[in-house]
């Protein structure tokens, strides 16, 4: 079986179209046939190499909306049919038997689990992942703009589930693009009170009209230290290195700061800003399959779509421009039209 792609045959190119041998479908694994793909800023890491893992040529494309194609031996029994519509995220296997996949947590797996973008990702006509990882769309979700929900939406979703955010909690957003945008309207949904803090003035009534009931300039710092310990959590979206200081401040007792940003310059703190109020510094990557579903049922029930602007696949290297440059219109999406 052949699939058409567009890959990077080398860090940092240019994407190509690229027909790979996908071989036989694997007893676990279901093919998916490719409608839209988010387009996410891993994706331009793992093209880059930045963190030096990718293997090339590397075909990204990690928020993935399509049709199930085709189901190996072992998952035509696991509630999925052909035709149905499904979604991937970042993670594609999980080895089942450790002690974090048997506990429901399988994008901890102990065995290392496999990234969507390693196992041949959603730039493509097709991709594959394991049964598990393949996660039902509800009908009334919107499939065109949903993509962004299983990378995206997901990693901004699960700091939500850890803290036990409720309708009463005050959370704080830093960085209101792809990730950040999606936790607004997630949290407005869920009722919390929700504060963003964004570099961009330009964004500040779109931001309102997601459901924030603040912006705050985060470029100043009379703004941030008014905000003094307000927030029983602060989510970082930001993957660059700022002036942490008064959003620990901005903590309330019991309050966490969780980053999902790969920052790649180590956070520095005194002890004494984790002692006074039981604070915490904390950080998760994306989810589990349980919690995939639980996001999309309840985007689905609460009208929850990120803002996406589309291009088609086969201008995948503009649209990769357009978001390399931060152009992007909170999200991108590929439709594909091989
Ligand atoms: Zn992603
Ligand atoms: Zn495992």
């Amino acid at each position: 079986m052949k699939i058409k792609s567009y890959a990077a045959l080398a860090a940092g190119q240019a994407l190509e179209l690229y027909e790979y041998e996908a071989g036989a479908l694997g007893a676990e694994e279901v093919e998916v046939e490719v409608e839209y793909c988010g387009v996410c800023h891993s994706d331009l890491s793992m093209i880059d190499n930045e963190w030096g893992i990718s293997q090339f040529p590397t075909i990204a494309g990690h928020e993935v909306i399509g049709r199930v194609a085709a189901l190996g031996e072992a998952a035509q029994t696991k509630g999925l049919k052909i035709g149905q519509r499904v979604g991937i995220g970042w993670t594609a296997k999980s080895c089942q038997h450790c002690d974090a996949c048997i506990n429901g947590e399988q994008v901890n797996c102990q065995q290392g689990s496999t990234p969507t973008i390693l196992n041949h990702g959603g730039f493509a006509e097709k991709l594959r992942a394991d049964w598990q990882w393949v996660i039902p769309l509800p009908e009334s979700l919107d499939a065109a703009s949903a993509g962004p929900l299983l990378c995206g939406g997901i990693t901004v979703f699960k700091p939500l589930l850890m803290s036990n955010i409720t309708a009463t909690s005050r959370v704080g957003v830093i960085g209101i693009g792809g990730l950040g945008h999606i936790a607004i309207k997630i949290l407005r949904a869920m009722g919390a009170e929700v504060v963003a803090f964004s570099s961009t003035p330009a964004k500040k009534q779109s931001i309102l009209d997601m459901g924030a009931d603040e912006v705050v300039n985060s470029r100043d710092p009379e703004a941030l230290k008014a905000l003094a310990g307000r927030f029983d959590l602060i989510i970082s979206t930001v993957a660059v290195d700022l002036d942490w200081q008064p959003y620990f401040n901005a903590l309330a007792p019991q309050g966490k700061f969780h980053t999902v940003g790969a920052v790649m310059k180590p956070f520095q703190v005194s002890a004494f800003d984790l002692i006074m109020g039981d604070k915490a510094i904390t950080g998760s990557s994306t989810g589990s399959p349980g919690q995939l579903r639980s996001l999309l049922k309840l985007a689905s029930r609460r009208d929850i779509a990120p803002k996406v602007e589309f291009f088609p696949m086969s201008k995948i290297n503009d649209a990769l421009d357009h978001v390399r440059a931060g152009k992007a219109d909170f999200r991108v999406v590929l439709k594909a039209d091989f």
